[in-house]
């Protein structure tokens, strides 16, 4: 397939693991692996990784803690799991940048899209932390923009799913997985696979999305590979 540059969305909750809450080490540690796996053959990575093992805006409604308040609250929380990505992969040997959407000069350095593009360059891995840096958002959008802004040729949404279903895989014995869609018969079809700010982004922009089991060891490297299908394709 010749993936060059890739940027890989993982949830907060995927990094629970086995866990209801925080960070599985097990499980970070599985993702580093299979990280160092697709960088060693030169693919330049970027990371964005969610905060729902944590917190999310949402929840701030339901403790009465204001919207955008919580909000906050999560892209600090992605920070966390950023930290915490980053110091797993430098242990493996890989060096890395952490840039963070909100400016926090001890623990990380600021978003600058040209600075980012060249630590891509020199085989940094990077990963953004705290969202774009504004309420309202989720990380998937922060993948999509972040893509588009360093252009990469992908993005890979790691889920506990292996790829997008015509029904509900653990509900329905019938459901097929598909290969390939179009953006189009994902809007058509109602398929949830980002949230629409997110999918437009990428849809407007021709970035293809690949929807694919991050839990199965050695699938991100598959998949990069391209000898076997992985995942469903929306392009
Ligand atoms: N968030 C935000 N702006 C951003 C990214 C994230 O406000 O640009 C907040 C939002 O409240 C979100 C939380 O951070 O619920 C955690 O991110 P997300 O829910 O996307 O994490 P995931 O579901 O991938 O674990």
């Amino acid at each position: 397939m010749g993936y060059k540059r890739v940027l890989l969305k993982l949830s907060g909750e995927a990094l629970m693991g086995k866990q209801n809450y925080g960070i599985d080490s097990a499980q970070l540690e599985q993702y580093a692996l299979d990280i160092k796996k697709i960088h060693d053959k030169g693919v330049e990575v970027a990371i964005v990784i969610g905060g729902g093992n944590i917190y999310r805006g949402v929840q701030a409604e339901t403790s009465g803690i204001d919207r955008v308040q919580g909000d906050y609250m999560g892209m600090l929380a992605t920070v966390i799991n950023a930290m915490a990505i980053q110091s797993t992969l430098e242990k493996h040997g890989m060096y890395t940048r952490l840039m963070s959407g909100i400016k926090m000069e001890a623990v990380c350095e600021p978003f600058i899209r040209r600075r980012a593009v060249r630590h891509l360059e020199k085989g940094r891995v990077v990963i953004f932390g705290a969202g774009i840096g504004n309420p309202y958002f989720t990380t998937d959008s922060t993948a999509s923009l972040r893509a588009i802004e360093v252009e990469a040729d992908v993005v890979l949404k790691g889920t506990r799913v292996d790829g997008v279903y015509t029904a509900d895989p653990e509900k329905d014995p019938n459901a097929v997985r598909f290969e390939k869609l179009s953006f189009e018969e994902v809007i058509r079809n109602g398929y949830n696979i980002m949230d629409m700010t997110a999918f437009t982004l990428c849809q407007e922009n021709n970035v293809p999305i690949i929807v694919f089991d991050m839990n199965k060891i050695g699938n991100l490297e598959k998949l990069v590979d391209g000898d076997e299908q992985i995942g469903t394709l929306i392009s």
